[in-house]
């Protein structure tokens, strides 16, 4: 059983000769036996550093790590990396480039000095698991950029290792490639039950293979749940904005029923939403939608609420609309690309606020207490 349970992670790089600001601070998450949880977040939030802790080559400055259940960090004592039954894949696939495919592999059960058939078989196993049979005696340089990476991947499989940490393994990769080898991690880490921890700043990677995101900024942890919770219920309107594109909609609380907030929107929209926030009538707030929750139809002459479109933009699989509202908010919108408007067309706006968030005036979405 290998999950991990991470409490108080606080880690400070010195800098000319005192201690520097965190790049990690108060992180704790617990990581179950057979999860993949992403590290999430823009660049320098702490992705790395919170992954390099794992692994042990960084010891932390307060707070402790347990792996499989053993206390494997604290500021006192840090098990070296290769005691720690871990694994680990970096983004530039690391592999030594004169040895051969299976010498790569072969190279971690070497230093375990595991007998010769014994590793033969392994390896054979481990590269079966990667798509690579056949490509043993082939030099890294004889290899495309993903096959480079699955080599890397078969290297830390082989050792059976029951944590695996990634750091960016895709990013390397062109997009196309990059799409497909993620359906290939997320079957492996399925097939093979290893606990994965993975870090990528790509929120559509994150979302595409988690069961578990971990948002970092600022060193902080600032939202672990699953992708539909950080994407559909972001904890802050900083998450709602890194985690894609977001409306943030000017509002006024006018009436508040429990869980339930009525809203004044900028646009002339009365709505209720369902909302964690405690605030009092009269308070300051932002209603968040994400464009696939902003409606757009041809106007039916009923009483709509009614905008211009501004700009309009063709991306393929969806058309995304600038419109413009009565009082000059504007609005992102996306619709089917079979929904053909022309910029200052007409369109009827409705907004799914069934699928919105409400942040106070600080950028939280709750719980908060009443002033
Ligand atoms: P990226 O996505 O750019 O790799 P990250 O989220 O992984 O970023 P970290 O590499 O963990 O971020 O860095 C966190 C903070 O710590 C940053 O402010 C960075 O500048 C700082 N930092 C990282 N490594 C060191 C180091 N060896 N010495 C001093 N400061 C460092």
């Amino acid at each position: 059983m290998a999950g991990i349970a991470i409490h108080g992670l606080t880690k400070r790089y010195r800098g000319n000769g005192g201690p520097g600001l965190a790049a990690v601070s108060d992180v704790s998450f617990d990581v179950a036996d057979g999860e993949f949880v992403t590290l999430l977040g823009p660049s320098g939030c702490g992705k790395t550093t919170t992954l390099r802790l794992i692994a042990g080559f960084l010891g932390p400055d307060a707070g402790t790590i347990h792996a499989g259940g053993r206390m494997v960090s604290s500021p006192d004592h840090v098990v070296p990396p290769e005691n720690r039954g871990m694994g680990m894949v970096f983004q530039n696939y690391a592999v030594w480039p004169h040895k051969t495919v299976y010498e790569n592999v072969a190279f971690g059960l070497k230093l375990r000095r595991v007998p010769a058939a014994d590793a033969r078989s392994k390896v054979g196993d481990a590269l079966a698991l990667v798509n690579l049979s056949g490509l043993e005696g082939r030099l890294p340089g004889e290899l495309s950029g993903g096959q480079q990476q699955r080599v890397a991947l078969a290297r830390s499989l082989v050792v059976e290792p029951g944590i695996l940490l990634l750091d960016e393994p895709l990013s390397n990769l062109d997009a196309k490639l990059r799409e497909r080898m993620r359906g290939e991690l997320k079957e492996l880490q399925r097939r093979t039950g290893i606990t994965f921890v993975y870090v990528t700043h790509d929120q559509a990677e994150a979302l595409a293979l988690s069961d578990k995101i971990a948002l970092m900024q600022h060193g902080r942890l600032v939202q672990l749940g699953t992708p539909r919770e950080v994407y559909e219920r972001p904890a802050s309107r900083e998450v709602a904005d890194f985690m894609g594109l977001v409306n943030l909609v000017p509002a006024t609380v006018s009436a508040t029923d429990g869980a339930r907030l009525t809203l004044k929107t900028a646009g002339g929209w009365t709505v209720q939403v369902e909302s964690e926030l405690r605030l009092r009538p009269g308070a300051s707030a932002e209603l968040a939608l994400r464009p696939e929750n902003v409606h757009l139809a041809a106007p039916d002459g009923s009483a709509q609420s009614l905008a211009r479109v501004a700009n309009s933009t063709f991306l393929g699989s969806i058309m995304e609309y600038e419109v413009a509202l009565a009082d000059g908010t504007l609005l992102r919108a996306q619709t089917h690309p079979s929904l053909k408007f022309a910029v200052g067309d007409h369109v009827a706006v409705r907004l799914d606020t069934a699928r919105a968030t409400v942040f106070d005036a600080n950028g939280g979405a709750g719980p908060q207490r009443e002033e």
